[in-house]
């Protein structure tokens, strides 16, 4: 700010110094304007005052004339007129010329008008007496006027006083004349002229009688003030001559203001914009820090605070905790089959909800708390001064039923669950990053716990993650070292007793612990995505046991191999499994493919591309552990599978169970309609075969039969006698 205030002021400062300047010069031109102007007028008075100066003395040198021709004459002037004439068309300027003999007029020439003037007595009646007498006492030519003329014109008598001899001794003979009119002699000059060119005269003297100044001629136009005055000396006098010319200095001025506040303004602007520069520079980057830093911090769909964000607000919330002596919670939601939703309905849908999802998140929490995105359908909200365990675990359930409405989405409607992990600081951890694990570990929690729930973190899930962790690394090394192996359990037909096809089940062979289930690797391996090559291994191991039972010339019968939800995903999958059916020469019909009714649930359509795929390669492919998942009959018919094998679940206690028994009839009753085969999981007695058998079940597959087999001893597994009860195993 006061970089800004000095920036101003100098712009001020420049302003007033260049808007001084500017007036300082207009002022200094418009000086020497005026002083050009009046040299300017002194010459041109000068001018004019020489050039009536003289033409006067030019019209007056008549007088002389006349009196030298009278001294010529002594005083004997004969043809007065002739003479007069001539002088007077010589000289110009000239009204009239007298003689006067004695101060009496008695010549004029020209007479005519003029008569009046004959006899008149110039020393004695004459009303300028002065001048005559004056002109006698100085012998020297005296100028009378100008005045008013009887001939109703102004002018000018000029007489020159004429002196004779007579015996060596002057005397005064009498008066040479010259009547001059004032229009005629300022004929001559150029005042009527410059008049008309807007200059302002004035002709004045200083009259001897009333001791006033007499203004004789002037221009229409007045004088003003910056007038200039020059002195026109004439017999025995003095005229002046002042002259102005109206000159207007105000436009001047105005323009040379106006121009300077101009400049100075467009120059201070300038300055005001260099000196600014690096201010708004500096704004601009303030800015666009801030449109980034909005960027860095907040999530550009839904407008919540990013991850980044999240983690510094919680590291500073877990400081403040501390210092104040308040617990805080973090709880990491994950939106439960997200995804189903993103790909069947679109990703503008996608986003539609995830923006629901953050709104409904925000309103379910207080303003003091913090909500995040921290990516895909991943949401974390830090509930700051909590008091304790429960009011967090009331917030996660108020969050769960929220959520949990449906969400309008264009023409339909969706319902999406959430998973919630909770943790605590400071009892679970005291660091953004170790508070951030425990409650992803919760939420995993709440995900296998069967979703849709909450999990408070607890030690234990510690151990676990630590141990899927190790398990993964072990994992790897099996693969590298070919640590797994494959055991073919029998699927007997509940009819016939006979084997008709195996199942393929994996096992581990872990150096430490021995052979291991795929109940305590299966869920690792499909998290890591380690399951794709490992089925790709299970694929081949079973087409290479397909091998070895055609190489025996025996029945050769059809692998069933479990498939993961990863394989499905995988692009090229069928394509892969095509190419090692042809590199290993096995009939597709011989390899069966089980997909779980969870997996195909979880995208529907996915499955259907991937089992049409597979179907036209020639493969059987049939639904494992049916009626565990949600699917309905609707979905099962454009299913193009070959077998559907009840889960193990309902075989179980298929004895004691009527409901159970009733649902593998249905199931049953339901499968055959559609004319597909279906398999009983699980049975260990005999009792369920015999229930089984009855209810029209087609094949089984259990303990009581074989339990899972190695490859040589399926190869030698024929079937199960019913007639005795017994195993028939290893009947070659
Ligand atoms: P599943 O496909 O339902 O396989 C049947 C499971 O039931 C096998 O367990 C089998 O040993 C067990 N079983 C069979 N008869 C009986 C019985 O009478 N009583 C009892 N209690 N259990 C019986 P296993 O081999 O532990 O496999 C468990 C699951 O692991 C399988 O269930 C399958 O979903 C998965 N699995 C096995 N091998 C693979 C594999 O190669 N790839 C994939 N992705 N999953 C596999
Ligand atoms: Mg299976
Ligand atoms: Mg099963």
């Amino acid at each position: 700010m006061p970089k800004l205030r000095l920036s101003s002021l100098y712009t001020l400062m420049a302003f007033v110094c260049i808007f001084a300047a500017g007036v300082y010069y207009t002022h200094l031109s418009i000086v020497a304007d005026r002083k050009e102007q009046r040299l300017l007028m002194e010459e041109v008075v000068g001018v004019q005052a020489a050039a009536i100066e003289r033409r006067l003395t030019r019209s007056l040198s008549s007088t002389y004339i006349l009196a030298q021709e009278v001294r010529r004459s002594n005083g004997q002037f004969r043809d007065f007129d002739k003479f007069a004439e001539e002088v007077m068309q010589t000289l110009g300027g000239v009204s009239n010329l007298q003689l006067a003999p004695n101060g009496i007029t008695e010549q004029i020439y020209p007479l005519a008008g003029n008569e009046k003037g004959i006899g008149h007595d110039l020393l004695y009646s004459d009303k300028r007496k002065k001048e005559a007498w004056q002109a006698i006492e100085s012998k020297q030519l005296s100028l009378a006027g100008p005045f008013m003329l009887v001939q109703g014109r102004m002018g000018m008598v000029g007489r020159n006083p004429v002196f004779l001899e007579q015996k060596g001794e002057p005397y005064f003979w009498g008066f040479a004349t010259a009547l001059i009119y004032l229009d005629d002699l300022l004929a001559f000059t150029e005042l009527d002229q410059l008049q008309q060119k807007g200059y302002a005269y004035e002709l004045s003297r200083w009259h001897p009688d009333t001791g006033q100044v007499d203004i004789f001629a002037r221009s229409t136009r007045e004088l003003d003030e910056q007038q200039v005055t020059k002195a026109i000396r004439v017999p025995n006098g003095e005229w002046t001559i002042a002259m102005s010319r109206p000159a207007s200095f105000t436009l001047p001025v105005v323009l040379g203001i106006l121009f300077s506040a101009l400049i100075a303004t467009l120059v201070a602007l300038l300055m005001h914009r260099i000196l600014r520069e690096p201010e708004r520079l500096r704004q601009l980057v303030k800015q666009q820090t801030a449109q980034l830093e909005l960027l860095a911090f907040n999530d550009d769909l839904t407008g919540l605070a990013n991850r980044r964000f999240l983690t510094e607000q919680l590291d500073r919330a877990i400081l403040n905790g501390r210092r104040e002596g308040q617990c805080l919670a973090l709880m990491y939601l994950d939106l439960d089959d997200f995804k189903r939703i993103n790909d069947s309905s679109g990703h503008t849908d996608g986003d539609r909800l995830l923006m629901e999802i953050a709104r409904r998140l925000q309103d379910s929490v207080r303003q003091t708390d913090l909500v995040g995105r921290l990516g895909g359908d991943e949401f974390a909200i830090v509930l700051v001064n909590v008091n304790n365990a429960d009011n967090v675990r009331k917030i996660a359930e108020k969050i769960l039923a929220n959520i949990g409405r449906p969400v309008q989405l264009g023409q339909h409607e969706a319902v999406v669950g959430t998973s919630i992990g909770i943790t605590l600081a400071p009892e679970d951890g005291t660091s953004s990053g170790e508070l951030l694990r425990n409650a992803d570990l919760a939420m995993y929690d709440s995900k296998r716990s069967g979703k849709n729930q909450l999990s408070f973190y607890n030690a234990r899930m510690q151990e676990q993650a630590l141990y899927s962790v190790r398990l993964e690394k072990a994992l790897r090394q099996a693969i590298e070292q070919q640590q797994f192996f494959l055991l073919f359990q029998p699927i007997i037909s509940l009819a016939s007793g006979r084997a008709e096809k195996f199942e393929a089940l994996l096992r581990w062979d872990q150096p430490e612990q021995g052979v291991q289930n795929p109940g305590s690797f299966i869920e690792t391996a499909e998290q890591t995505g380690l399951i794709v090559p490992i089925g790709y291994w299970v694929l081949e191991a079973a087409c290479r046991f397909i091998q070895q039972q055609m190489q025996t010339g025996k029945t050769t019968r059809p692998v069933a191999v479990n498939l993961s939800v990863c394989q499905l995903r995988e692009a090229n999958f069928a394509t892969r499994v095509e190419a090692l059916l042809t590199r290993l020469k096995v009939p597709p019909e011989l390899l069966e493919l089980e997909i779980t009714e969870s997996m195909l649930m979880e995208n529907v359509d996915l499955a259907m591309a991937l089992i049409g795929d597979l179907k036209r390669l020639g493969m059987r492919i049939s639904i494992d552990d049916f009626g565990t998942g949600y699917s309905s009959l609707a979905q099962l018919r454009q299913l193009p599978v070959n077998a559907l094998k009840i889960d193990r679940s309902f075989v179980m206690e298929l004895e004691t169970s009527p409901v159970d028994q009733q649902m593998v009839e249905a199931i049953t009753a339901m499968v055959h309609k559609l004319d597909l085969k279906v398999v009983a999981e699980g049975i260990e007695t005999e009792q369920q075969r015999r229930l089984l058998r009855n209810i029209g079940c087609d094949y089984g597959q259990g303990f009581l039969f074989a339990r899972p087999l190695s490859p040589e001893q399926a190869l030698h597994y024929q079937g199960y006698d019913d007639a005795g009860n017994e195993k028939v195993a290893a009947a070659s």
